[in-house]
């Protein structure tokens, strides 16, 4: 089918033309009708985008066509246009619109009503494939006087027209179901051979049953057998202080199932019960059920129904309200049942208590992302989007839209602004808030183009809920969007998931990152996030979940799996900063005795990337000390019940644990695999020794030509210097590592404790010390060492900061010999054009040859030759050293020089002794955090 726009127009016109089912919507929806066509090989699921799966050869296509109130995916098709137009078509019957009978011109929105509701009434309709016609069949099952009798919500909640039409009607029927349902009723009763039963029911009958109805309902009852389907549900207590629990619902197969779940609620029939809209994903059959207020009086004579707004304030459920997204009164159950397009059958599935818990913590944005990893106890949402490929779980983007859907907001808006920049040389990094350390490249010389992408976020009613406006600029246009959503949902996900946060604190936290808000209708879209989403329970100090603290419970090597240390010195390789690792873990929610155990999550392999908070804490914390086939088991304290429950597969159990006392979660993990940085991985891979080890190489040459006995490291690191020292017999006898990273010391203390200890160590050494602090800060104790060193250490730092340490250092520290390296930028071609780097390049660059990168991406910036020369040279004029050029890596005679550039300083006068009186305890701000002394 094509589309009759365009040239077609000019054709004379014999008989209006037909327009195809797309062009409809699109003459309903214009830009709000979204589609998104994915290849695959299943067919068709209940489900929604992301389950996609990539095939070779001829793939066949589905489209997941979304409007505003709903969504509809299409069969499976051989072209992605007639995906598109399926998905068009079937959006149209769903919305009682037809390719063939749709006319454009404006009908009176009664006499549609009227028209429709004949139309459902019709012998046609009650054998049509639809989920509406099922209640009809069924409603010819039910017993006694009910037979036949359709409670209108029923015709409210199914038939997207008749529910549209009546909005129309009554724009307040936006809000109030009840008035939607009294319009059905007003306008159906008044139908020739209509029957409304007494104002008791809520229900239409047609007065006399066609023949073909008759028949259908004979045909049905000689088929229907005794046959009873047992399905679990979930009650939702209107009172907050109940717990949500399981119920059976035993739904006989000739019977209706709206009926029992009405029984259920302690209705005498299904007249009175009031639907929800899918809950979740919108092709789920997941609702809610609850009753229509006690107060409601159906006002015969107005055709209104009446409430008391004491009633629902008694009574309301604030729990059923805010998964639903309809004002619910009294308890509510939540089942999985319901009748399907295109099958005859009663669709049913048990619902859990475990499923309720996973759908409400779906609504705010870390709980959609835990939910994308399966990862409920161990994922977080990360800080910061640094590349696709190390990306774990939906992307930012994805997760705003869902988020968005739940909440029943517009799909967020993003516009991506491109600017060509002039580039001043210095390749610095483009300059970005906090201490983000995205993926973010530089080109040397003439313009680059770079990429900042806004957000906004508006509500049904296209009022602007918040906006974000970058701070930072990408190299990549995909980069930038994800970063921009991923900053959103960071903002939404404070505001849903702390519960103290206050107005101001989100103000500030939004100007910190580029967002404002609307309070106004922030509060007004969200009245309910305050009572239900905002855990409490176990949360300490208002942050869940987010304490870093935990007991280190036993470290274990596999002695199968783990790199066994022959030499006695190979403690294999620990992650850093922007490795992926795989784990694989399991979580037990463990009792006051520690027997009482019960398994909650569990993960054959989970990888994540170090340096994001991707994970809880805790597990990066414990992970960051673990070679390649070592366990770790440790304890934390629980988070949120609503987090466990959503993990439990068995929640009484759970529930009886965590009433009986002091409960804590156990996690075991092994890690698995690792692989480490781009920088690591190229300086590995093109170098050989490795260009890590060449560094340590070049520095041992230094210390044993110079007969140094003390050293001091500034930016240790987890220690790999220090740690190679100790093989060497050397004449140091004081060893210092200094830096800030608490994750890298703690690496640097644990190798060094265990060379030092098994006296594996070079002998000369007497102490050891490692501290915590910032090399661009003074601490007496390190005056005047014979060798400094600092590899690989100033590039992480701003430009600034790094000319800073350059003058503390010879000026303040004044070691004999300072040893400094960084990466020489010009090298960095030679590095991309390895074919490591394919595998970091995203398919939308447009030219590969400009994808200049910095090695890692914590750089702050990368020098060339010259621009390093030039800082060390007048650096060491203004301090009187010398200086002189070396590297390591490749060959510094020829273009483009060193892989590393290192710059040697050396005093040219004697260090001067510092008085005592200088050396006060105000210069002492380091702190130590490990020592070790051969006394
Ligand atoms: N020298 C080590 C580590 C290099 S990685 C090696 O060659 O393996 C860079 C290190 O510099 C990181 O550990 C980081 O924490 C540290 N660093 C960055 N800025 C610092 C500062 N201002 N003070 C102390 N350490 C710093
Ligand atoms: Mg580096």
């Amino acid at each position: 089918m094509e589309e009759v726009e365009g040239p077609s127009a000019l054709l004379p016109k014999k008989s209006p033309p037909t327009l195809t089912p797309k062009a409809i919507i699109h003459q309903k929806f214009g830009d709000k009708a979204c589609y998104k066509v994915e290849e695959l090989i299943d067919p068709p699921q209940n489900g929604c985008p992301g389950l996609a799966i990539p095939q070779k050869g001829p793939c066949l296509y589905r489209c997941c066509l979304q409007l505003p109130d709903f969504s509809v995916i299409s069969d499976a098709c051989k072209r992605k246009k007639e995906a598109e137009q399926s998905a068009a078509k079937m959006a149209l019957d769903k919305l009682g619109l037809s390719a063939t009978n749709h006319n454009p011109s404006e009908m009176d929105p009664l006499e549609d009503l009227v028209s429709r509701l004949s139309y459902l009434f019709s012998p046609e309709f009650l054998s049509a494939n639809q989920p509406l016609a099922g209640h009809f069949r069924a409603a010819l099952h039910r017993e006694g006087n009910l037979c036949g009798l359709v409670p209108v919500s029923v015709i409210a909640s199914y038939d997207a027209k008749v529910n549209n039409l009546c909005k129309s009607i009554n724009p307040e029927g936006e809000t109030n179901p009840l008035l939607v349902m009294s319009l059905i009723l007003r306008e159906g009763s008044k139908l020739p051979g209509f029957v409304s039963s007494s104002e008791e029911k809520y229900s239409l009958k047609k007065g006399n049953p066609h023949p073909l109805e008759k028949m259908q309902s004979v045909i049905d009852k000689q088929e229907s057998s005794l046959e009873i389907i047992q399905i679990e549900a979930v009650r939702i207590p209107h009172s907050p202080d109940k717990a949500i629990e399981t119920l059976n619902l035993s739904v006989p197969l000739n019977g209706y199932y709206l009926d029992i779940i009405a029984v259920a609620l302690g209705l005498e029939d299904a007249s009175k019960i009031l639907i929800s809209r899918p809950i979740g994903k919108a092709s789920s059959e997941t609702r809610m059920y609850f009753s229509v207020p006690q107060s409601a009086i159906w006002d015969q004579s107005l055709g209104i129904v009446h409430t008391k707004e004491a009633d629902l304030e008694g009574n309301f459920n604030v729990r059923g309200s805010y998964l639903s997204g309809s004002n619910v009164c009294g308890d509510a159950i939540m089942a999985s049942i319901g009748y399907i397009w295109r099958d005859t059958n009663l669709f049913h599935e048990n619902m859990s208590v475990k499923r309720y818990y996973r759908l409400l913590i779906g609504k705010n944005p870390s709980g959609v992302y835990k939910l994308s990893r399966e990862a409920i106890l161990a994922a977080e949402l990360p800080k910061i989007f640094t590349t696709r490929t190390s990306w774990r779980g939906s992307f930012p983007r994805d997760l705003l839209c869902t988020f968005c859907r739940q909440h029943r907001f517009s799909e967020p808006l993003f516009s991506t602004i491109s600017n060509p920049q002039e580039s001043n040389g210095s390749c610095k990094k483009l300059k970005h808030g906090e201490s983000d350390n995205t993926e973010i490249s530089a080109i040397p010389v003439g313009t680059m183009e770079s990429f900042r992408c806004e957000v906004k976020i508006f509500s049904k009613s296209q009022e602007l809920i918040l906006e974000y406006s970058p701070k930072e600029s990408y190299k990549k246009s995909n980069d930038a969007m994800q970063n921009a959503a991923l900053k959103v949902l960071l903002w939404l996900d404070k505001y849903f998931t702390e519960k103290e946060v206050t107005m101001e604190e989100l103000t500030t936290f939004g100007d910190s990152i580029g967002i404002h808000f609307n309070p106004h209708v922030v509060s007004k879209e969200f009245t309910l996030v305050g009572s239900i989403c905002c855990f409490d329970e176990s949360s300490k100090s208002g942050k869940f979940f987010n304490s870093n603290s935990f007991d280190l419970l036993s470290v274990q090597r596999d002695g199968t799996k783990c790199l066994v240390d022959n030499e006695g010195s190979d403690f294999g390789v620990l992650p850093s900063y922007g490795s992926l690792v795989c784990i694989t873990y399991i979580v037990n929610l463990v009792g006051e005795e520690e027997c009482e155990k019960e398994p909650l999550e569990s993960c054959e392999e989970f990888e994540f990337e170090i340096g994001i908070g991707a994970v809880l804490p805790s597990i990066e914390a414990v992970v960051s000390q673990l070679s390649v086939g070592q366990s770790a088991c440790f304890h934390v304290e629980l988070p949120p019940t609503e987090l466990i429950l959503a993990t439990a597969a068995n929640s009484d159990r759970i529930m009886s644990l965590l009433s009986a006392g002091r409960c804590k979660l156990e996690y075991s993990t092994t890690l698995l695999r690792l692989t480490e940085p781009l920088e690591e991985r190229m300086e590995q891979a093109l170098f050989s020794p490795p260009l890590s080890k060449q560094r340590v190489e070049f520095a041992l040459q230094y210390i044993k030509g110079s007969v140094a006995t003390s050293l001091v490291d500034f930016g240790c690191g987890s220690g790999s210097l220090l740690d190679s020292l100790l093989d060497h017999s050397t004449s140091l006898e004081t060893v210092v590592g200094v830096d800030l990273s608490k994750k890298g010391l703690a690496r640097a203390a644990k190798i060094l404790h265990s060379k030092l200890s098994k006296n594996l160590a070079g002998a000369g050494i007497k102490t050891a010390l490692l501290y915590d602090g910032s090399i661009i800060e003074f601490d007496s104790r390190l005056y005047g060492f014979d060798i400094g060193t600092c590899l690989e250490v100033i590039e992480h730092m701003e430009e600034d900061q790094a000319c800073l340490f350059g003058d503390i250092v010879l000026d303040s520290f004044c070691p004999r010999i300072l040893i400094v390296s960084t990466p020489n930028y010009e090298y960095n071609t030679i590095l991309h054009k390895s074919n490591l780097q394919g595998q970091e390049d995203d398919a939308d660059e447009k030219n590969p040859s400009q994808s200049c990168k910095f090695r890692n991406d914590d750089h702050k910036f990368e020098w060339t030759r010259e621009q390093f020369s030039h800082w060390a040279t007048e650096l060491a004029k203004r301090h009187n050293y010398k200086v002189e050029f070396s590297g390591v890596g490749g060959n510094g005679e020829v273009d483009p020089g060193f892989a590393s550039q290192i710059a040697v300083f050396e005093r040219v006068e004697d260090v001067p002794n510092r008085d005592d009186d200088d050396d006060d305890v105000a210069t002492h701000i380091y702190q130590v955090v490990w020592e070790w002394s051969d006394i």
